[in-house]
Formats: structure tokens, C-alpha cells, sequence
């Protein structure tokens, strides 16, 4: 089965699966878009080099090139199928929809853009496996200052959580992004949206999340 987790830059979609991937038994796979684009940016690949230019100013890669990156990751992905970050523009989604790849939720998280900008300023971002931390809230904090919990790799500040760059990508999201939601649900697939400015948002994605796998 597929669940996108859509949301604005910053709204939290890494924070609330890294805790829903503790919760349940069944693996899950986390296709996480921004995570894969870094690896290859990392690794120097003629895609990362390409998507660089993009990723350093806040915008889209284009279309044809996360098309391509994404649906074969998808098909060649077994069981529970997580996207983070994709389907990003119309065109990716109905890329996703022509290519037969229908999901069966779309779970919104939302947050005001200020504090998507805020978290932007406090966000350190595990630079091997993706995992993000907020530097003001205790419950977020790495146990030890600057590396990672999960794999002891050094904490950074991601270059596009600079507040130019973070601004432009919410710009960016309420343009290109934000109307995936509706044709999703012009199609008939189910959106629901979840507070996560919210003291309970955790309880209520966790709540939600098992709802939509346990359907299936
Ligand atoms: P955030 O959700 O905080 O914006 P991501 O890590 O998901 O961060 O994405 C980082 C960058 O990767 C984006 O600003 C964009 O340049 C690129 N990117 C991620 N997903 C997509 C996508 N579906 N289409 C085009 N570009 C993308």
C-alpha cells in the first residue's frame, strides 16, 4: 500500500514518521525524496550534480527527472510504501496516477508558514541517514550534542534551512505544491489533515496512520 505524508517544508512529516516507525511491528518504507536527492548529491552522481543547482535555491527539481527517480523506486518497493516529499507539483502527481500508482491516503500535516520558518532556524539534520533534530526543544534533542542517536553521524544545518531559502520554499509549496491535494481528492483518494502545531498531533497522525494500514 502507498500513504503520502504531505505537508509544507518544515511541517514535521520526518519528526512524525521516525516516531511511527517505532511504533509499529510492520516494517515500513520511507521514501523520503529530499533524503534520496542528498545521497546522490553526496555521492557526486550526474543526478545529484543536476539537482543541486536546484536544491541550493529552494526550488523543484524538475518533473521528468523525480518522475523517473521515484516511480521506479516505488515499483521496486514491496509492502507498506511511504512518500515524503513526492508527489511535489501536478504534473509528478498525475505522472503517479497515469503510471497506475494510486495511493491509498493522503495524510496533510499543517502548520502555519511561521512556524515551518521557525523550525527552519532550529532544525540539525543527521548528514548520513536523514534524521532530524530541533536544537530549542528538549524533546528533539540529540542525547549527545551534535551527533546522531540512530548512527552517530555528525549533526549539520541544512544550507536550505537558511531563512532566504527556507521562505522561498514555502513560496514554492503554496504554488506548485499545495494544489496536489486537490486533485488527489478530485480523484476520489482520501486527504485528511492533522494539526501538528497540536500538544496531541503525534497521538492523532499515530491514530490516523495504523487506521489507514489496518484498513488495508
Ligand atoms: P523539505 O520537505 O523540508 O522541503 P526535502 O528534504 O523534502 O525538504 O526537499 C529538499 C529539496 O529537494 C527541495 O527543496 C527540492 O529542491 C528537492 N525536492 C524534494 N522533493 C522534490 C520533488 N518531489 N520534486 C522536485 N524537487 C524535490
Amino acid at each position: 500500500m502507498k500513504i503520502i505524508v504531505f505537508g509544507k517544508p518544515n511541517s514535521g512529516k520526518g519528526s512524525r514518521l521516525n516516531e511511527i516507525r517505532k511504533k509499529i511491528k510492520e516494517p515500513i518504507h520511507v521514501l523520503a525524496v529530499g533524503d534520496l536527492l542528498r545521497q546522490e548529491v553526496e555521492e557526486g552522481t550526474e543526478l545529484g550534480k543536476l539537482a543541486k543547482q536546484y536544491m541550493s535555491q529552494g526550488l523543484l527539481v524538475p518533473d521528468e527527472v523525480i518522475n523517473n527517480m521515484m516511480l521506479n523506486k516505488i515499483r521496486e518497493t514491496q509492502g507498506i510504501i511511504v512518500l515524503d516529499g513526492y508527489p511535489r507539483t501536478v504534473q509528478q502527481a498525475n505522472a503517479m496516477l497515469e503510471g497506475d500508482e494510486i495511493p491509498d491516503i493522503v495524510m496533510e500535516l499543517y502548520v502555519d508558514d511561521a512556524i515551518a520558518l521557525n523550525r527552519a532556524s532550529d532544525r540539525i539534520v543527521c548528514k548520513k541517514c536523514g534524521r532530524t533534530y530541533t536544537i530549542a526543544n528538549e524533546e528533539y534533542q540529540p542525547k549527545q550534542a551534535g551527533i546522531c542517536d540512530d548512527c552517530g553521524t555528525q549533526l549539520v544545518r541544512r544550507k536550505d534551512d537558511e531563512p532566504e531559502t527556507a521562505k522561498k520554499r514555502l513560496a514554492v509549496y503554496a504554488d506548485d505544491t499545495y494544489p496536489v491535494l486537490n486533485l488527489m481528492q478530485e480523484r476520489g483518494i482520501k486527504v485528511i489533515t492533522i494539526d501538528n502545531s497540536t500538544e496531541h498531533a503525534s497521538k492523532d497522525f499515530e491514530k490516523e496512520f495504523l487506521g489507514a494500514i489496518n484498513q488495508k
